[in-house]
């Protein structure tokens, strides 16, 4: 009854249900364990009428101009710029560290080339760059990696930055003027009615069906498909047969609280290592919805619980590439999707690698 299977109703599921459905007109099914579409973007309101993103804070913003013109048929946007502040001995400043920063910590006169020489002055001359500390250390030196990365860094992931790829941490750039923005993309919006509604826009054409709270395995072998797209943990396909990938989790601890506002910008971050948790966002500033309450939700980094974050380490990436060669075998199914691909990506990323290989599904087809 239907050519093709979706397993996993996030970013890379969807996009490929629609241009399946869309573009071949091909009957899909598109499943998911989960109760609710959008995968780790999902935000529902809760109780008390507040949007918020039951998995952390998702922020949308990309170079992309295809991926930006692809979801932009399916929801109008938000301008949205984020700003984070760091608590760093005991003040609030700006994350990515920039002249602003270095004004409020150092007194640093607030022109770019005194930032310039001020950071020159500590950056450490490092050969070859090849760890998260490696790379804060020869761009703004000990004290500042100290300060911003270290702590934050092991409790994210618990792993020191030396265990890292470089990639992790410089995920964050160094800025010496005063842009307090925490990214530059040319494009940075939120879906106006929030990501839930994008999806359902995504896949309702007449073509996919949707089976939430059904998991793969219940499927897998009962019914016949021409081809499998699989968005879920590669490992886990496998039945884990190499031993489980390491993925990080969260606990994520909600609070809503009598007032219509608790922090200046959406993300307060606590490099500190004896703080327990990483960041507190309040989820108005990313919605701009109004409302007499505020939700907030500070996040706990754990090894277990629902897998979250591939880990960017030499060890991961060698476990990982045994399982792509199982996966490269698998001629009738398509591993799509930060998970499936053991990759730390964004949206922006995933709807980008879900739209490539599309097209390599579509050019086999004709
Ligand atoms: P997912 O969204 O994880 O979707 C996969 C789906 O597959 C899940 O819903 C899962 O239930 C389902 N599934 C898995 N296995 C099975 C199975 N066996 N049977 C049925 N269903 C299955 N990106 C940004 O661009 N900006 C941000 O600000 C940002 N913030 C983030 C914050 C946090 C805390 C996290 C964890 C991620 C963040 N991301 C952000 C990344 C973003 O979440 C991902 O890039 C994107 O959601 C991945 O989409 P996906 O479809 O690959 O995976
Ligand atoms: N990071 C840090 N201090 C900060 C912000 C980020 O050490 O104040 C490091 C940390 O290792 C984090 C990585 O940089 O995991 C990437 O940060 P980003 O904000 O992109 O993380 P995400 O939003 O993906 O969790």
């Amino acid at each position: 009854m239907y050519e093709y299977l979706v397993v996993g109703a996030g970013f890379a599921g969807a996009t490929m249900a629609e241009r399946l459905a869309c573009e071949l007109g091909a009957r899909v099914l598109l499943i998911d364990r989960r109760s609710h579409l959008a995968g780790n973007a999902y935000d529902p309101l809760n109780e008390h009428g507040i949007r918020i993103h039951r998995y952390g804070p998702h922020i949308f913003h990309t170079n992309s101009q295809r991926v930006v013109a692809y979801l932009s048929r399916f929801t109008a946007w938000r301008p949205y710029e984020h700003r984070v502040l760091a608590r760093v001995r005991g003040a609030l400043v700006p994350i990515p560290i920039n002249g602003v920063t270095l004004a409020r910590l150092f007194g640093v006169p607030p022109d770019e080339q005194a930032a310039a020489t001020f950071l020159a002055a500590r950056a450490e001359s490092i050969e070859r760059v090849q760890s998260s500390e490696d790379a804060i250390l020869a761009k703004v030196g000990r004290e500042l990696y100290e300060l911003f990365f270290r702590g934050y860094t092991r409790k994210q992931w618990g792993l020191d930055p030396s265990e890292l790829d470089a990639s992790v941490c410089g995920r964050i750039p160094t800025r010496v003027d005063g842009d307090c923005r925490y990214f530059t993309d040319a494009f940075q919006a939120m879906p106006r009615d929030g990501f839930e509604a994008l999806f359902l826009a995504l896949v309702s054409d007449p073509r996919i069906d949707l089976a939430l709270g059904c998991d793969y395995r219940t499927i897998a072998g009962r019914e016949r498909f021409n081809h499998v797209i699989f968005t879920g943990p590669v490992d886990e396909y496998f039945d884990e047969r190499f031993g489980k990938l390491p993925y990080r989790s969260l606990h994520f601890e909600f609070e809503t609280l009598d007032r219509p506002r608790l922090q200046e910008v959406a993300v307060i971050n606590e490099p500190d290592e004896a703080v327990p948790y990483t960041r507190t966002t309040e989820f108005k500033h990313l919605t701009g919805q109004e409302h007499p309450k505020t939700t907030i939700v500070r996040e706990y980094p754990r090894s277990a619980g629902d897998p979250y974050y591939p880990i960017p380490s030499p060890e991961c990436r060698a476990l990982y590439q045994k399982y792509a060669a199982l996966a490269a075998k698998e001629r009738h199914v398509t591993f799509v999707g930060r998970l499936a691909e053991y990759r730390y990506y964004n949206m922006d990323q995933v709807v980008a690698s879900a739209l490539a290989a599309f097209e390599e599904l579509a050019k086999a087809r004709v």
